[in-house]
């Protein structure tokens, strides 16, 4: 069995749906799970909604909220759904259930609603999508993931329950293979014990499919996007970038901790833990050989260059001058954690501890607030971090040339510089 991942970009559109048949044909020989994104930026439209809502403007909700309605009305329209269809009517219990909550009041905290609203995107994408691949000779069943993925209810960021979640997909997605070739589902949903819907962070679904391919010990994992592989840097950025065709597992996950737009970074642990390569190909072009990411050490690789903005560099120092040490360096980490900040930089010193995160100004006011009862706290804003991993020299020397160097750390493979 084959993991297929389709991002929202690749369904976003319906000439780009109408791209799925073709590609599925080539494998008809296989049994394949397929987890599909939000279509385009469905996902961002319902965020607004969701935003609406918990600020009691209805009609604001509302009418984002027919926006994002008639665009799937109509895309599913064109793909051929006639009047009074089961797909339409499937569709419109999904908006219903919607409507009815936007009219209710907020009593919940704001990250409830939100998986509320924001997971119909990839209820709606893929109920449409599993309909017209019916309608176009490829027999398919199509699955509510929240009925099989179990997580707990940090709502937005959901943890898998993964002994409940394998059950299920033992009991309930491997006997749907005596009967059908393909499994339709959703990326990036899950629901709790007590049937809420969660999402699994923004990005999620590469995830969803890695957990999938890990559970049924797939063969393997193909993640298809608009792009042709996997390039050591974000070409808007860097129009040199050229594609890498083969990557360790190591590799990509240190890329994508270091914020490399390339897939969740959650994504690599379950393919890894069961040996499962991971082909990212481009489905505009199927013959393109893409990126294979396996357990191979890959040497000789250009350098990769990962540039995050938005940062902002804490400064935490002792009041009298006695050393940051050990209890210092520890209360840190434990806000760190309690407060679900990552660390992109951190640097120790004798009376001064250096934290440089993403700029979210909830998260670092706590920290800023309860760092405040043991440190002098400064905050420095609008930074930019720049990671290049594998470098020479005159690369990084070229890349940050006139910028103001706020931090920097070496080790043997990977320089990191903070910059103005
Ligand atoms: N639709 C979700 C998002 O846009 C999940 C995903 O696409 O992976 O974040
Ligand atoms: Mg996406």
């Amino acid at each position: 069995m084959k993991v297929f991942k389709f991002g929202g970009a690749s369904v976003d559109s319906v000439s780009r749906i109408r791209r799925l048949p073709a590609i599925l044909n080539n494998y008809d020989s296989e049994k394949l799970l397929i987890v599909i994104s939000a279509m385009g930026k469905t996902t961002n439209a319902l965020e607004k909604v969701a935003e609406a809502f918990y600020s009691r403007d209805l009609p604001k909700a509302l009418e984002q909220f027919g926006n994002i309605k008639q665009e799937h009305l109509e895309i599913a329209e064109t793909l051929g759904a006639s009047d009074n269809s089961r797909l339409l009517q499937r569709m419109g219990d999904v908006f219903t259930e919607v409507e009815w909550l936007l009219h209710d009041r907020p009593t919940r905290a704001f990250n409830y609603y939100y998986d509320q609203i924001v997971c119909i995107g990839e209820l709606l994408s893929t109920t449409i999508i599993s309909h017209y691949l019916q309608t176009s000779g490829i027999s398919n069943q199509w699955v509510d993931v929240r009925d099989i993925f179990a997580t707990d209810d940090q709502f937005q960021d959901a943890n898998i329950n993964w002994e409940i979640t394998s059950t299920r997909l033992r009991d309930q997605i491997l006997p749907l293979f005596g009967k059908t070739k393909i499994v339709l589902t959703q990326g990036f949903i899950g629901s709790t014990g007590a049937n809420e819907s969660t999402t699994l962070g923004r990005e999620g679904s590469d995830y969803s499919a890695a957990i999938f391919a890990n559970l049924l010990d797939a063969e393997s994992l193909t993640i298809w996007k608009d792009v042709e592989g996997v390039m050591n840097a974000d070409p808007k950025a860097f129009p040199d970038a050229i594609y890498i065709r083969e990557l360790g597992y190591e590799e990509v996950i240190e890329m994508a901790f270091y914020g490399a737009q390339v897939i969740h970074p959650k994504t690599i642990k379950p393919l890894q833990n069961k040996n499962i390569p991971l082909h990212v190909k481009c489905f505009l072009d199927p013959d393109l050989p893409g990126t294979l990411i396996h357990s191979k050490h890959i040497t000789n690789l250009p350098p990769i260059i990962v540039l995050k903005q938005n940062q902002v560099l804490i400064h935490l120092s002792s009041r009298d001058f006695s050393f940051v040490g050990e209890e210092g360096t520890a209360r840190l980490y434990n806000m760190l954690s309690e407060f679900h900040i990552q660390a992109n930089l951190l640097q120790t010193g004798a009376v001064i501890l250096q934290v440089c995160t993403d700029n979210i100004p909830v998260k670092i006011e706590k920290l800023a607030h309860e760092a405040s009862e043991l440190f002098d706290v400064q905050v420095e804003n609008g930074l930019t971090l720049l990671t290049i991993r594998h470098y020479q020299k005159e690369l990084l020397e070229k890349l940050i040339r006139g910028r103001k160097i706020v931090l920097q750390q070496w080790s043997l493979d990977t320089v990191q510089t903070l910059m103005l």
